[in-house]
């Protein structure tokens, strides 16, 4: 049975949660013939995208990342929202057992009718897993669902990945034994519009208040970002729904004071910018490496390079003469 482009976007625009499904199955499949499909219901679903909140979240596994998804999802929906919940996680495909996907998360929030959850994108990398999940964000958009969540483990560089397709990007912490600044990437910490403190319940709120200050304290060293928001940091407990809707004010805000000072729309323009650069990077990447007269050429100078005939350097500079005399000869 062929899907045709037309029915499917018909659907999806009407926010059918399987004619969604069906066309991230679609951007998923790496068959050729899909990917036509794929580009023509993504141009197609451009005009109807953009309208939604897009929130990055990332902690450690066990800091309670599905726990307040669960939580702030259904806030959301009891105030009339439509969540869609994605998920970029890059070792799902290489060790096939993924840290975010477990099919028994999030298992309230799966039952919603306005919910949408879809695990990792899958990829042989994490930009194939992070280009995909942009697609999807366009496709949740156009269905209507009006706040995006994308998860992320923060293995490698999937949080840089996340930050670049997100409007708001929320760091969760436990507090710790005194020890809450160290081992955290500091490119992360830079990365925060917000440091939620999770878990701030039963015996933890004291710590919790405390890793609460000593956040703070760090992030006046850092220099004022461009979008002028001062990164916050909150205490919350996903367990028990305590702060969970102050987060959601929070980002509100968060998005009325970019609107206005602009930052908001020159920010996903930004990003859309750093996606083209990304992706025609990668194209041409591929057309490099994957052309077999190339292959074989780069070989005999790998043994070259061994044996100390050539540097890598002029064979870099051969190799890409010998490419651009290709592109001329065709
Ligand atoms: P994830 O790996 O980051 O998605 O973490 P989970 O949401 O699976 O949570 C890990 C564990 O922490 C689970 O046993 C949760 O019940 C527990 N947990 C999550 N949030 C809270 C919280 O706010 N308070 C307490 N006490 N436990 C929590």
């Amino acid at each position: 049975k062929s899907l045709s482009t037309k029915n499917l976007l018909q659907r999806l625009i009407n926010g059918d949660k399987v004619a969604l499904s069906q066309s991230i199955t679609l951007i998923e499949s790496e068959q050729k013939k899909h990917q036509k499909l794929v580009d023509k219901l993504i141009t197609k679903s451009l005009p109807h995208s953009g309208q939604s909140i897009r929130i990055g979240i990332t902690g450690v596994p066990g800091v309670g990342k599905s726990t307040f998804i669960e939580a702030f999802g259904k806030m959301l929906i009891r105030k009339g929202k439509r969540i869609a919940v994605l998920a970029v996680d890059p070792t799902s495909s290489v060790s096939k057992g993924s840290i975010l996907g477990d099919k028994t998360r999030m298992q309230s929030l799966v039952n919603e009718k306005d919910a949408f959850i879809r695990p990792t994108a899958s990829g042989s990398s994490l930009g194939g897993v992070a280009r995909k999940t942009r697609e999807n964000i366009i496709l949740c958009e156009a269905a209507g669902y009006d706040v995006i969540l994308v998860e992320t483990v923060g293995v490698g560089q999937s949080e840089t990945a996340v930050h670049s397709m997100t409007d708001f990007f929320l760091l969760l912490k436990l507090a710790g034994a005194g020890d809450e600044l160290q081992g955290i990437k500091r490119g992360i910490i830079e990365m925060a519009d917000a440091i939620l403190i999770n878990k701030a319940d039963g015996e933890n709120q004291k710590a919790a208040k405390q890793a609460q200050m000593e956040f703070k304290r760090a992030l006046h060293l850092y220099p004022e970002k461009k979008s002028k928001w001062t990164p916050k940091v909150k205490c919350v407990s996903s367990l028990n729904n305590y702060g969970i809707s102050k987060v959601w004010d929070m980002i509100e805000s968060y998005k009325n004071k970019t609107i206005e000072n602009g930052f908001f729309h020159q920010n996903r323009f930004e990003q859309q910018k750093f996606w083209l650069y990304d992706s025609l990077n990668q194209k041409l990447k591929q057309n490099f490496y994957d052309n077999p007269k190339l292959k074989s050429k780069l070989k005999t100078y790998l043994t070259q390079i061994e044996k100390q005939e050539i540097s890598s350097f002029k064979a870099a500079d051969e190799l890409y003469k010998y490419y651009l005399d290709l592109l001329n000869a065709k």
